[in-house]
């Protein structure tokens, strides 16, 4: 999409009155005790558009865009860069004429570096729209596409062959400044772990793998147990928000990938989500993953963002889901942090009992359990140290593997599989554990320190339905 001609600005225009505002929503009628208003129609897909142009002459001026008109062609952007670079779009549900648009225009990675500054010029000088039940959303919004566009703009260059520090990488692609390893914190949690093991031969590491193998799902009965698991998490987030009516997803069991679990937003409020069965699921992990994937992680996530800022608000950049960028911070860390929102520690005794008898394992030493991996939660900045070393091009694969295996205390196998997501993902590692921190302390801050409370969760709430990128989490 050409930022500065004149042409594509009109084909902008008639797209722009096609997004025409549907409503604002006053309050947070997303949190269960008022219930939703009923979802405006979808944006419609543009009679005729035309293709992304060539990057224009620097000297060019910078027009007045309105910020519609800058987010649908951000959308484009992101569009044509998953040309560049397959897997960047994580999520699209837009029209479809659009990703044509984008594989025609066969733009390069320095073109679509340039657009994207010029993007964040034109943001600069847009007028934001006023809206009156939220006077703060015109910045936030503002702030959200330019840190995207930021994003795509330093994704662009390292395509080009700009070569970024684990830390600058973060920062540059997720808004994030990774904070420092904390060797003392990961020291306590792995003295921790060993108290609370029984005694055994072996390293700590071997030690806690053969105490949580206990407690792995055997395969034939995966699914079952993650359905009951989605299940419940679902019906506890619905408790306490409001879900788009017809939400749904699919579940299904794959093998040979570099993460343990997957979300695929569908749009039309729908997720594929994917368990990676490669290394053994506990019953621990069943939990977390039925939250992070599904409710009220990344599928809610994604069906409230377009229930209310696509569909609601007519927001064109939210129809597409650019996986290395601000937005992964949110969605991660808001992810991770649903888990103890949802079952605060002491609350979850119910399902675990119900999940250990799905999968066949005796609740004898479900406290012990709980202990443990609780403890073992406390290892997950190690993670990040880890990639950050490696990354940085500081030790090898082979010295890694043997970190992750003694201080997060990793099977060489889960070690492996790590490695390869550093290799896949690089620094989109900080997402999780620093993310997750981030999140904690915007919904404690808004929502008060009771875990789960109501506050709690209209804090978080209010999060997956705003704008948000790390720097704005105040
Ligand atoms: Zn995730």
């Amino acid at each position: 999409m050409p930022v500065l001609r004149r042409r594509a600005l009109a084909a902008a225009l008639v797209l722009a009155a096609d997004l025409a505002l549907a409503g604002c929503g006053a309050g947070f009628p997303w949190l269960r005790e008022k219930p939703a208003k009923p979802a405006a129609a979808a944006p419609a897909a543009p009679a005729a558009t035309q293709p992304a142009a060539a990057a224009p002459a620097q000297t060019a001026p910078v027009p007045v865009m309105t910020v519609n008109e800058i987010a649908v062609a951000y959308v484009r952007l992101v569009l044509a860069f998953d040309q560049l670079d397959p897997g960047y779009v994580d999520a699209y549900y837009g029209p479809p004429a659009w990703r044509d648009l984008a594989r025609k225009a066969g733009l390069d990675a320095a073109q679509i570096q340039h657009q994207a500054q010029q993007l964040m010029a034109a943001l600069s000088s847009a007028a934001p729209e006023p809206i009156a039940a939220d006077p703060k959303l015109p910045e936030l919004r503002r702030r959200y596409l330019k840190n995207q566009l930021g994003s795509l703009s330093a994704r662009a260059a390292m395509l080009r062959g700009q070569k970024f520090s684990f830390d600058d990488e973060a920062r540059a692609l997720y808004d994030v400044a990774p904070p420092d390893y904390n060797a003392a914190e990961n020291e306590a949690a792995l003295a921790q772990v060993r108290s609370l093991l029984p005694r055994g031969s072996g390293s700590l590491a071997q030690r806690y793998n053969r105490y949580v193998d206990g407690f792995a799902v055997p395969r034939a009965r995966l699914e079952r147990v993650m359905q009951a698991a989605i299940a419940d998490a679902r019906a506890g987030t619905r408790r306490h928000l409001s879900l788009p009516a017809g939400e749904r997803f699919e579940l299904s069991l794959v093998a040979g990938k570099p993460w343990s679990a997957y979300n695929w937003y569908q749009g039309g409020f729908s997720s594929r989500i994917q368990v990676n069965t490669d290394l053994p699921v506990t019953i621990d992990r069943v939990i977390q993953l039925a939250s992070h994937e599904g409710y009220p992680g990344h599928h809610v996530y994604g069906g409230l963002l377009e229930q209310y800022l696509v569909r609601g608000r007519g927001w064109p950049e939210y129809q597409v889901y650019a996986l290395y960028s601000p937005q992964s911070f949110v969605a991660e860390g808001s992810a991770d942090f649903g888990v103890d929102l949802l079952y605060p520690w002491q609350q979850r005794r119910a399902l675990e009992k119900k999940l250990f008898r799905l999968a066949g394992l005796s609740t004898r030493n479900l406290t012990d359990y709980d202990r443990v991996t609780a403890a073992a939660k406390l290892l997950a900045p190690a993670t990040v140290e880890a990639a950050r070393h490696y990354l940085d091009g500081d030790w090898t694969a082979v010295q890694t593997s043997a970190w992750l295996q003694e201080h997060t205390l990793a099977s060489p196998e889960r070690a492996r599989q790590r490695i390869a997501f550093f290799d896949r993902y690089r620094s989109y590692i900080v997402n999780y554990a620093y993310g997750e921190q981030l999140v904690r302390q915007y919904v404690e801050a808004a929502g008060g320190t009771v875990p789960g409370s109501a506050e709690q969760w209209r804090a978080f709430g209010r999060l997956l339905t705003t704008p948000r990128v790390a720097s704005s989490l105040d």
